[in-house]
């Protein structure tokens, strides 16, 4: 089921999300959460997509990347689900990309990020997992993960000289 989404200036995107207690995991009203926030990314061709932004601040975020319209030429992330996420930065080393987010919608800026993360989580059927991951894969987490501490990427710009609007982006700045 595809969830509304709340926009920047509602105050559930800046609430802080709790943990899921691990028993929760497996029941189907959670299980079914988690395929309305998958469902939700889908519709709204999101490489990621926070609980708190279908307005549920638990900390769980999904990611994917297929052949992504609003990110045409990302590289392909498969399909996860974090549940309680932990990430450690592996790097002190940044660099500067473009991002967009369903609750701040029309927009795009260039943000800066660390090149590469070390996450650990709990998948959907409740079992942990971790890895490494850089570039793309590694801004999109950190993405996701900044918005359980309610966080938006604009909060991240060093300023806001590259807020540029979808249509400009796409005349003027789409690789
Ligand atoms: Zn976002």
């Amino acid at each position: 089921m595809n969830l509304p989404l709340p926009k920047l200036g509602n105050p559930v995107i800046r609430q802080k999300s709790t943990p899921v207690p691990p028993a929760e995991i497996n029941t189907p009203a959670f299980q079914k959460f988690i395929d309305d926030l998958i469902d939700t990314m889908h519709a709204n061709e999101g490489v990621g997509i926070a609980a708190v932004q279908v307005g549920r601040p638990r900390s769980v975020f999904v990611v994917e990347s297929q052949g992504n319209l609003r990110y045409p030429g990302a590289p392909d992330i498969p399909l996860l689900v974090f549940i309680n996420p932990e990430v450690e930065f592996t790097t002190k080393e940044e660099e500067k990309d473009w991002e967009g987010c369903l609750s701040v919608p029309g927009l795009r800026g260039l943000v800066p990020r660390y090149k590469s993360l070390r996450v650990k989580a709990l998948d959907r059927t409740g079992k942990s997992f971790q890895f490494e991951a850089d570039g793309f894969f590694a801004r999109v987490i950190q993405h996701e993960w900044a918005h359980l501490q309610g966080k938006v990427y604009l909060d991240f710009m060093k300023g806001m000289e590259t807020l540029t609007f979808l249509d400009e982006y796409a005349k003027f700045w789409a690789k």
